[in-house]
C-alpha cells in the first residue's frame, strides 16, 4: 500500500494501543475523543488531498528509494524543486484547516536524519544511514505518520544535560544491551504525537562528551511499551465538550501538543540512528530547525491566509468593509503573510544539494523566515481583532441564541448588516477568536513565537551565518583598505 485514504488512516490508528491522558484520566480511543478529534481531522488532510488529482503535483512524489508514488510527507527532497513544493504544500493544508496539520514534523526529521546519519557514517565508520533508508521505506510504504521529537524537558537552563540535578531532564540511555538500548526521559511539546503511528526522537541540543548518553536517536511505534502521552491544554478545549459547533469556532479543525514521556523503553538496533556520537547532534539540531523554519514559511501562511478571508469576511458583515482605513489594515495583513511566504520560498529555491545527494534549505534564509513568523502573525491578529471588534470577546454563546428567553434579543441585537443572519456573523466572530485566542491560537500565535525555536535561536544561527568578514570586506575592496 503506497498511499492510504484519509478513512485508512482513521482505521489505522484505531488499531494502536497508545497511552494517552487527558485530564488525569487514561483516554481508551484517542480517535473518538472530542477534543483529541479536530487535530486528527487536519491529520487526515494529508491523507485526503494526495488522494485528488488537482493537488496531486504538490502532495505526492516519487520516491527516490523505492520509485514508487508516496506522500510527500514521507520524502526525502531530491532538488530545491521539491523544497519549492513542501511549502507549498504546507500552506494550501493552512489553507484547508486553519490549523496545524502535524506531519511536518516527521518530515523534517527524516530530512535531517538523512544528511546527518550519511555525514556521520562516512566520519566514523558506523551504518546508521542504511539502516535509516530502511525506515524510511517502511514509512513511505505504509503511508505512515510520524512525529519528529526534538525539545526535552531541559530543567535548569543554565546547566548542560549531564549536569542536571535530575538526570532525566534530558532524554537518554540508561542501558546498554546486546539487542539494543534502553532510553528513559521525556519530549515536551510534541505536536501531532497522538495522531501518529512512530515517533522518531532526536537530541534537543548540541552535546559534549559528557553528555554522550543524551546523544541518541532512534524511531520507535507510538504504542511501545513505556511510551506515554499527557495531552497538552489549549484556551477554550472544554468548549468542544459542550456540543456546540458555533461555539468551537473551528468544529472540524484544530492541532495539539503532549508531553511524551519514556519510561524506560526499549529500542531495538535496526531502530537505532545515533547512540553517544555527541559530535553530530549539533547538525541534525541546525537542520531540524531550519527545516522547520521553513516550514513555518507555508504553513502559517496558509493559516493566514484563512484569518485574512475571516477578517475581510467580518467586515462585510458588520457593514464596515468601504472604511478606507479596514481596506488598508487588510493589505497590511496580506504584506505581512506574503513577506513570510517570500521567505520560505526564497530559503527552499535557494537550497543547496547535501553530501548523502538530498537537498537543504538555505540556513540563513530559513532563519530569517521564522524570525519573521515570530513577529508578523502577532500584527495580523491584532488587525484581526481590530477589525472583528470588541464583540469578539463579549459575544454570548450559541445556547443564548438559541434560548426561548432571550434568543430573540441576541439575534436582533447582534445583527450586523440586515442580509446576513446573526448565526452567520456569530460563526466568523467565533472563527476569528478560535485563531486568535481559542484553541488554534497555539498554533498560529505562541507557536509561531516558539515552535521550531524561540526567536533567539534564529538570532545565534543569523549571526553565524551571517559572513560579517565578508561584508567588511565589500568596503574595504570598494575603498582600497588592506588592513
Ligand atoms: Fe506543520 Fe506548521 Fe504544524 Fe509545524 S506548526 S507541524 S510546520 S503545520
Ligand atoms: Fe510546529
Amino acid at each position: 500500500m503506497a498511499l492510504m485514504t484519509g478513512n485508512e488512516y482513521v482505521e489505522s490508528l484505531r488499531k494502536l494501543n497508545m497511552e494517552v491522558y487527558i485530564f488525569g484520566e487514561r483516554v481508551e480511543c484517542p480517535v473518538d475523543h472530542p477534543i483529541i478529534r479536530p487535530s486528527l481531522n487536519s491529520v487526515k488532510m494529508t491523507y485526503d488531498l494526495a488522494q485528488e488529482p488537482e493537488y496531486e503535483e504538490l502532495m505526492t512524489v516519487t520516491s527516490h528509494l523505492t520509485g514508487k508514488k508516496i506522500n510527500r510527507f514521507a520524502h526525502i527532497h531530491q532538488s530545491t524543486e521539491d523544497l519549492v513544493k513542501k511549502v507549498k504544500m504546507q500552506r494550501l493544508l493552512g489553507q484547508k484547516t486553519a490549523s496545524c496539520f502535524q506531519r511536518c514534523v516527521g518530515m523534517d526529521a527524516f530530512n535531517a536524519c538523512y544528511s546527518t546519519t550519511y555525514d556521520m557514517d562516512k566520519k566514523l565508520g558506523t551504518n546508521y544511514h542504511e539502516k535509516l533508508k530502511k525506515y524510511i521505506i517502511y514509512c513511505q510504504e505504509n503511508d505512515l505518520t510520524v512525529d519528529g521529537a526534538m525539545t526535552d524537558p531541559k530543567g535548569d537552563r543554565g546547566l548542560a544535560p549531564s549536569a542536571q540535578a535530575d538526570p532525566d531532564m534530558f532524554l537518554h540511555i540508561v542501558e546498554r544491551r546486546e539487542d539494543g538500548i534502553v532510553v528513559r526521559g521525556a519530549k515536551a511539546h510534541q505536536t501531532g504525537i497522538v495522531n501518529s503511528h512512530e515517533v522518531l526522537v532526536m537530541p534537543t541540543l548540541s552535546m559534549t562528551e559528557a553528555d554522550k548518553d543524551y546523544s541518541v536517536c532512534f524511531a520507535l511505534p507510538t504504542d511501545t511499551k513505556g511510551i506515554k502521552m499527557i495531552y497538552g491544554r489549549q484556551s477554550c478545549d472544554t468548549r468542544k465538550l459542550e456540543g456546540s459547533k458555533v461555539d468551537v469556532g473551528n468544529p472540524k479543525f484544530g492541532g495539539h501538543e503532549a508531553l511524551v514521556v519514556f519510561d524506560n523503553v526499549f529500542v531495538p538496533n535496526d531502530r537505532i540512528f545515533m547512540c553517544g556520537e555527541y559530535e553530530f547532534s549539533n547538525s541534525l539540531v541546525e537542520r531540524f530547525a531550519g527545516f522547520h523554519r521553513q516550514s513555518y514559511g507555508g504553513c502559517k501562511v496558509g493559516v493566514g491566509d484563512v484569518l485574512i478571508g475571516a477578517t475581510a469576511l467580518i467586515s462585510d458583515y458588520n457593514g464596515t468593509k468601504k472604511a478606507s482605513h479596514i481596506k488598508d489594515k487588510i493589505i497590511e495583513m496580506t504584506h505581512l503573510n506574503e513577506t513570510l511566504y517570500c521567505a520560505g520560498i526564497a530559503c527552499s529555491s535557494e537550497g543547496h544539494k547535501t553530501a548523502a545527494g538530498s537537498y537543504e534549505i538555505d540556513l540563513l534564509l530559513a532563519n530569517v523566515c521564522k524570525q519573521n513568523v515570530t513577529r508578523f502573525p502577532y500584527e495580523i491578529a491584532r488587525l484581526a481583532e481590530d477589525i472583528a471588534g470588541g464583540i469578539l470577546v463579549t459575544l454570548p454563546s450559541e445556547a443564548d441564541l438559541n434560548s426561548k428567553e432571550v434568543g430573540h434579543y441576541v439575534e436582533k441585537y447582534l445583527k450586523g448588516v440586515a442580509t446576513v443572519p446573526t448565526i452567520t456573523r456569530m460563526k466568523v466572530l467565533r472563527f476569528i477568536e478560535n485563531l486568535t485566542l481559542g484553541t488554534a491560537a497555539v498554533g498560529y500565535r505562541t507557536e509561531s513565537l516558539h515552535g521550531a525555536g524561540s526567536p533567539q535561536a534564529q538570532r545565534i544561527m543569523i549571526s553565524r551565518q551571517s559572513n560579517l568578514e565578508a561584508k567588511k570586506q565589500l568596503v574595504k575592496d570598494i575603498l582600497d583598505i588592506d588592513i
